[in-house]
């Protein structure tokens, strides 16, 4: 990638929950590398160690979240079952946007008044207001989008289409894997106002931000960016995936345990299952205890995240039957929170049963390793649909039925099946190193986005 030198002022607005904050932080550190100076605007409510990160200035603004009800655990209940399109969801997010708006604006006023001239304001889609400050402000406004570029289509394009468009428009044998169709249906049901207003104000923010920066890789969505880009004119620029780029960020919001890396220094090459239902999912006790007799009845060892408080009712696992640590032993490790990345670059281990958050999703195929999908809400379902259709690098775990969850965890970690499905995830691992080589895709846009914002 280019060098450069004191290119020029960033602002980027941050959102506050993990799977949204730790790829702004990773972009700020790219983007700082060359040659740029960063202020991060974040909400009051987070737990950013501004100490960590000397090299950028930090300022807060209030979001409200208490009162706005959008704190991580709210949010998990608002959105559990449902796509991110429901009523709640919608509400919620249009309260957070009202509420940031004024803060927001005066935050950039101060900076633009200090700085003279602010090269360009990255805002988190979420924050989608920014994109009418910025615009008024005349400061150019980039949207970064810490889903799949697909999601970009949900609001503004799928909704718009009729049975027959959407059948014409989405041919492809790629976006038929992906039954938009499905996706549409639980878009377009009960429109609430709040709901239309969200995706009119999503749809703007798309139309006018004079850049989309996405978490991504041009092979992964190859079809469904370029449907994108036929919609919106709109540069788009696929910089992922963000985690190889500034690999030492640290921007977990939980403390990481070390110690099922020296478990997983004890286990044989790829035979653990490794399960993870990221920061926001919560499961209830029945959930937790079906899980439980899968892991034990599979035989299989396995590394296994409960987040203190992410079992409704309970502060950690202490609704576990007792013959469950009798039974599994050795062969099981139960962590509150995982450096995920170097877990899932450990050779020991062999598979990943996650909810498919993007940046989970991400994270797996960057070292190849192979998915047994259980998506709870949102971009997980489309997630699941690229992981098990698309790609074809994982399993969908449809139900907990004991019988069902130990014959797909064997599936995926020992027979002829799954291993054809590793191979697959190894490939794609390739293709996305190849991604970060100096005429990969993402290094060629990374290229394109610091030739926008330098001019
Ligand atoms: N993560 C982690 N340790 C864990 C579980 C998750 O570091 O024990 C990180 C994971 O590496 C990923 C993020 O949390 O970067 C979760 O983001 P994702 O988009 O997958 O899901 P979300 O939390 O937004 O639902």
């Amino acid at each position: 990638m280019e060098k450069q030198e004191k290119s020029g002022h960033l602002v980027l607005v941050m959102a506050r929950f993990q799977g949204h904050s730790t790829p702004m932080l990773q972009l700020a550190t790219i983007l700082h590398s060359k040659g740029f100076s960063i202020t991060i605007v974040h909400p009051e409510f987070n737990s950013l160690n501004p100490s960590n990160h000397p090299e950028f200035t930090f300022v807060s603004i209030p979001d409200k979240i208490k009162e706005s009800q959008l704190s991580d655990e709210d949010l998990a209940d608002k959105l559990k079952n449902s796509l991110v399109s429901t009523e709640d969801v919608a509400g919620s997010l249009q309260s957070l946007n009202k509420n940031c708006a004024a803060p927001l604006q005066k935050c950039l006023e101060n900076i633009l008044h200090s700085h003279h001239h602010i090269a360009a304001v990255i805002f988190d889609a979420l924050i989608f207001c920014a994109q009418t400050i910025v615009n008024e402000l005349g400061i150019p406004g980039i949207t970064l989008r810490t889903s799949s570029a697909t999601t970009l289509l949900l609001f503004p394009v799928l909704p718009q289409l009729g049975e027959k468009e959407l059948m014409s428009g989405i041919e492809s044998p790629e976006l038929q894997a992906l039954q938009l169709q499905r996706l549409r249906a639980l878009i377009v049901q009960n429109p609430t106002q709040a709901m239309m207003e969200v995706r009119a104000a999503f749809t703007n923010m798309i139309k006018f931000s004079s850049a989309i920066i996405v978490n991504s890789m041009e092979f992964l969505e190859l079809e469904a960016l370029s449907k994108v880009r036929q919609y919106f004119p709109t540069p788009i620029f696929t910089v992922g995936p963000l985690h190889k780029l500034a690999p030492a960020i640290c921007g977990s919001l939980l403390t990481e345990d070390d110690k099922c890396i020296s478990w997983l220094n004890k286990q044989a090459p790829k035979s653990v299952i490794y399960v993870s239902f990221g920061s926001i999912a919560n499961i209830d006790k029945q959930e937790l205890i079906e899980t439980a007799w899968g892991l034990s009845n599979s035989k299989q060892p396995f590394l296994w995240v409960v987040r203190p408080g992410m079992v409704c009712g309970s502060e950690w696992i202490e609704s576990l039957p007792n013959w469950f640590e009798e039974s599994v032993g050795e062969r099981g490790c139960i962590v509150k929170w995982a450096p995920q990345k170097e877990v899932l670059a450990h050779a020991a281990v062999g598979g990943f049963w996650s909810h498919c958050g993007w940046n989970s999703t991400i994270e797996s195929i960057c070292e190849g390793v192979p998915m047994l999908c259980r998506p709870f809400f949102g971009d997980q379902l489309l997630n699941t649909s690229y992981i098990r259709n698309v790609w074809k690098i994982g399993l969908e775990l449809q139900n907990l039925e004991r019988g069902n969850t130990v014959r797909t965890i064997k599936r995926l970690m020992v027979e002829m099946e799954g291993k054809d499905i590793r191979k697959r995830a190894m490939d794609l691992k390739k293709k996305a190193a190849l991604c970060l080589m100096e005429d990969g895709s993402t290094t060629c846009s990374f290229n394109g986005l610091i030739k926008q914002i330098s001019v």
